[in-house]
């Protein structure tokens, strides 16, 4: 799960972990109120959606000079006109895809005097099984662009669960951000909190890019970006109440609800699958066939007629699916449960892209009988290579 930059922020506040002074706004006047109380000389006026790259990013709506979804404002008014300027438009960048996104939130800071700008991050290393650290003096840029073309200049390492933290992790980060004196205890200090914070809430991911030195000689994090490990939010209300449903595919949040594991794809071929290996394995053939895939869907081993339905409505609900492949393996679901389940989704939703159904397993006869009787139009397929040959051609014959 992912929150908004200022509500990270706040996050990581309550460890200590230094941050600029802000208050988030939904409205201009708010944005005008909060730029009072904040008292300036400089204000930084920040979109709050879940995608990084604002700065740099453009605003639909708005003329190709403005001035992205991060801005400087010097006066409680220029606060304003920006915030006004920037609610309720779009906003485009590396991250959120051509479609953007809807900028409802602002999060008004006080402006901070930038001397250096590092990159510091960490996430769980699935190799090593532990929480690694990522460091770079390659600061506010693209971190993918400084591993390809200047690796020398990330520093990594990780954390031995049993001994936690220690003091030498932070004199490495100090080492490799090049700080001495005040700024190595800083940095020391900050990699402990930021350790604690990431234990404790149970993050996946958290990147600070920038971290920053002030030129009154301070560390601190001006961007934060935070995910949490799906798996350990019942055990964290505080998180889950941050949660903002409007960044979030309504089809995922949909899917969650029937508890279907569904991640909305760019491509054409709607996909109903039970079991992540096949269904990744669906995926790969379709594209082998020259198309792509518009979603990973597994309905799980023990799905119910209600749960197949359900997972079809979402398929079809998307204008993006030109045609359908089920592809079951019945082991613990029957495959007559499935057929039963898809004609049923059928005759509530109705059918207007081709569809082919591959079933194999227990009672795959009856559920291929059930199927041919319905008097539908469903292709079927007998293997995975035809099933994905059929919808592949089916598609390409219907446009
Ligand atoms: P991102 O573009 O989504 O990663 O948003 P960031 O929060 O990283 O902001 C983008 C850039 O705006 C930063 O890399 C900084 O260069 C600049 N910026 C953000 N906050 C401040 C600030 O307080 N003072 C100054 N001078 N620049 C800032
Ligand atoms: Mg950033």
């Amino acid at each position: 799960m992912n929150i908004h930059e200022y509500q990270a922020k706040a996050v990581l506040k309550e460890f200590g972990v230094p941050v600029s002074r802000g208050v988030a706004v939904f409205k201009a006047e708010e944005a005008e109120a909060a730029a009072r109380e904040l008292g300036g000389p400089l204000w930084v006026v920040k979109s709050q959606i879940h995608a990084g790259g604002r700065g740099k990013g453009k605003f639909k709506e708005l003329a190709a000079g403005d001035k992205g979804g991060v801005r400087l404002a010097k006066s409680v008014d220029e606060v304003k006109l920006n915030a006004q300027q920037m609610l309720g438009r779009t906003l485009v960048t590396l991250q959120t895809g051509p479609a953007g996104k809807q900028v409802n939130r602002l999060y008004i800071e006080e402006g901070s005097d930038i001397e250096a700008e590092f990159y510091l991050s960490a996430l769980v290393d699935r190799v090593t099984s532990r929480v690694a650290f990522v460091v770079s003096t390659e600061g506010g840029m693209n971190i993918e662009d400084v591993a390809h073309k200047t690796p020398e200049k990330i520093k990594t390492f990780s954390v031995d669960p049993a001994t936690g933290i220690m003091p030498h992790h932070g004199r490495t980060v100090a080492k490799a951000l090049g700080l001495s004196g005040d700024l190595a205890k800083q940095a020391g200090k900050l990699v402990v909190s930021l350790y604690k914070a990431f234990v404790a809430k149970d993050m996946a991911m958290l990147e600070i890019n920038p971290l920053i030195v002030t030129r009154q000689g301070e560390l601190k994090c001006l961007d934060a970006k935070v995910s949490f490990d799906s798996n350990a939010l019942f055990r964290h209300p505080d998180i889950v109440a941050l949660r903002d449903e409007t960044e979030e595919d309504a089809k995922e949040i949909e899917a969650s609800k029937h508890d279907l594991s569904y991640i909305a794809l760019d491509g054409t071929i709607g996909c109903m699958v039970n079991g992540a290996g096949l269904a990744m394995a669906t995926m790969d053939i379709i594209k082998l066939y020259g198309m792509e895939p518009a979603n990973f869907l597994d309905v799980g081993g023990g799905a119910s007629k209600e749960k197949v339905t359900a997972a079809f409505k979402i398929i079809t609900a998307d204008p993006n699916v030109k045609g359908i492949l089920v592809n079951i393996f019945g082991g613990i679901m029957r495959c007559d449960v499935i057929a039963e389940g898809v004609i049923a989704a059928v005759k509530e939703v109705g059918l207007k892209v081709p569809l082919v159904v591959r079933l194999e397993g227990t009672n795959v006869d009856l559920g291929k009988t059930i199927i041919g009787e319905s008097g539908l139009n469903v292709i079927p397929a007998d293997d995975l290579d035809d099933a994905a040959q059929k919808i592949v051609k089916a598609v390409k014959e219907a446009v």
